[in-house]
């Protein structure tokens, strides 16, 4: 708290849209105007090939259209926006690189708003019976230890834990990064992309897997998890998200999500 106090008399806020000063108790670099004027995504497709999918009305576990399923490991992708939109690439540019925590808040309500518009909230945490509560969790994208070290914090850390209440879903580190690899966005080629993060995650130590009749289940504290919803800040191409969902299918998950507040 003192710590912003001083930063804000040192640096005077201005919202990152329209640079008009902020008061100091706007907690965020963002005023509600440029907030509202960021268009939400409408309607979901398969973000493979991005075709408009009206199954989802009834089954969220049908985003993508057939011919597309092999050529991915996750289930659906949904993003809040767009990230040509300038304000929120300029918002997401600065949670992310210039580490402004209290971003997070305002990014996270505009997934929420999103996912409220789209009915997703409860086609996402829907449960099966069989399955003990619990049975869906928000697992972010780890960033390495090097990295989260220099920048204080893993954004998609913050995301996850301010999405948790909403989604009534607990915030599990399922994965570990293992090697420091370039940042992605620096990346331009998509084969450099998949390749850069290939081998990246791993399981964190502490799940086990466990076989449960004929199927492999991974076994977290919270018991069986059966589907996980991956958060990242961004996904300008997919590749980060699919070697995730990746490692979390190979280890026995059923359904694996990727939830982002924009998409490139
Ligand atoms: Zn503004
Ligand atoms: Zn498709």
């Amino acid at each position: 708290m003192i710590k912003n106090f001083l930063l804000d008399l040192i640096f005077p806020r201005f919202c990152l849209g329209c640079k008009k000063e902020l008061s100091l108790k706007q907690a965020s670099f963002i005023c509600e105007a440029c907030l509202n004027n960021i268009v939400l995504n409408s309607g979901v497709e398969c973000h493979v090939c991005g075709l408009r999918n009206k199954n989802v009305r009834n089954r969220v576990s049908n985003i993508i259209c057939c011919r597309c399923r092999k050529k991915t490991f996750l289930n659906g992708l949904f993003a809040a926006g767009k990230y040509q939109d300038p304000i929120l690439r300029e918002a997401i540019h600065q949670f992310k690189y210039q580490s402004v925590e209290s971003l997070k808040k305002p990014l996270a309500e505009l997934l929420i708003k999103y996912l409220k518009k789209e009915n997703l909230i409860e086609k996402l945490q829907m449960l099966e019976a069989r399955f003990p509560t619990f049975s869906t969790v928000l697992a972010p994208i780890p960033l390495s230890r090097r990295r989260k070290l220099s920048r204080g914090f893993n954004q998609s850390e913050l995301l996850a834990k301010e999405l948790s209440p909403a989604l009534s879903c607990p915030v599990i580190n399922l994965l570990k990064r293992q090697k420091f690899s370039a940042p992605q966005a620096k990346i331009k080629d998509w084969q450099q992309r998949k390749e850069n993060i290939s081998g990246a995650f791993t399981l964190n130590l502490n799940l086990k897997i466990i076989p449960v009749s004929d199927d492999r289940q991974l076994m977290g504290q919270f018991g069986n998890i059966k589907k996980v919803i991956l958060i990242d800040d961004v996904a300008t191409s997919d590749a980060t998200l699919e070697e995730a969902a990746r490692v979390l299918k190979q280890a026995g998950v059923k359904e694996v999500y990727g939830l982002v507040i924009a998409k490139g």
